[in-house]
């Protein structure tokens, strides 16, 4: 792609993070409870999904993660995307993956957890637009890997996840297989990469945190996924 459209596509990607930082905040509840409706301190009801400002219209209080972090997150991932993809519906995928990731990752910080409707989102449009790329392309084996990558990657996790002091959980496992199924597109070895390296980007925050507050320490995991799926999509993977 040219310079223009990796930038283009990093100016989309930094919109579209901006917007993720809302909808992030809103998603950041416990486990079981709706979206985020009122503000925590003064009551103020929520009606909108679409939101520049991050602190509560009522009272002012800083509501939701600064838009600048996930505008910037979303930003760089297109334009590393772009930058290493051919114009594709498999790279609109990877696109989409990368957003949905933006949103996944502040939730995941803010909470540790990966909410079930917004993997499962994720999970429906980057199966839609795979299975379109297949189509166009004719690449059917490919996207039969793909399907086998993801299984590989879901099967590797939930084993991961009961091992005893796994840093991650269920949610977690949900989003390797959804990581997998674009891994799995690209080939065995982009699956066997996106299987390791999340350890060792999650590796120097694990130890960080377990100095700060103990063996008990629970850090989230899906960010280190995402961040290692990036890598190897962009240095690795060459459907
Ligand atoms: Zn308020």
């Amino acid at each position: 792609m040219s310079s223009t459209s990796v930038a283009l596509c990093g100016f989309v990607g930094g919109v579209g993070g901006l917007l993720t930082a809302w909808p992030a905040y809103r998603f950041s509840v416990a486990w079981g409870e709706p979206p985020r409706s009122t503000c925590a301190t003064c009551g103020f009801s929520f009606t909108t999904w679409v939101r520049l400002k991050h602190r509560c219209a009522g009272c002012g209080t800083v509501s939701a993660v600064n838009p600048v972090w996930t505008a910037l997150a979303g930003a760089t991932s297109f334009a590393l995307l772009a930058w290493a993809l051919p114009v594709s519906f498999f790279l609109i995928a990877c696109l989409f993956m990368a957003l949905s990731g933006v949103l996944l990752s502040v939730v995941d910080l803010k909470v540790q957890r990966l909410p079930d409707p917004l993997v499962l989102v994720t999970f429906l449009g980057t199966a839609a637009l795979l299975t379109l790329h297949a189509a166009v392309t004719g690449t059917w084996p490919q996207y039969a890997r793909g399907w086998l990558g993801g299984g590989a990657l879901l099967l590797a996790y939930l084993v991961f996840a009961v091992l005893p002091g796994a840093p991650m959980g269920l949610g977690d496992v949900k989003l390797a297989g959804v990581l997998g199924l674009v891994l799995g597109y690209a080939g065995w070895s982009s699956v066997f990469l996106g299987a390791i390296l999340p350890f060792v980007v999650n590796g120097p925050f694990a130890v960080v945190a377990l100095i700060r507050r103990g063996r008990k320490a629970r850090s989230p995991f899906g960010p280190a996924l995402l961040v290692a799926w990036l890598i190897v999509v962009v240095f690795a993977a060459h459907p």
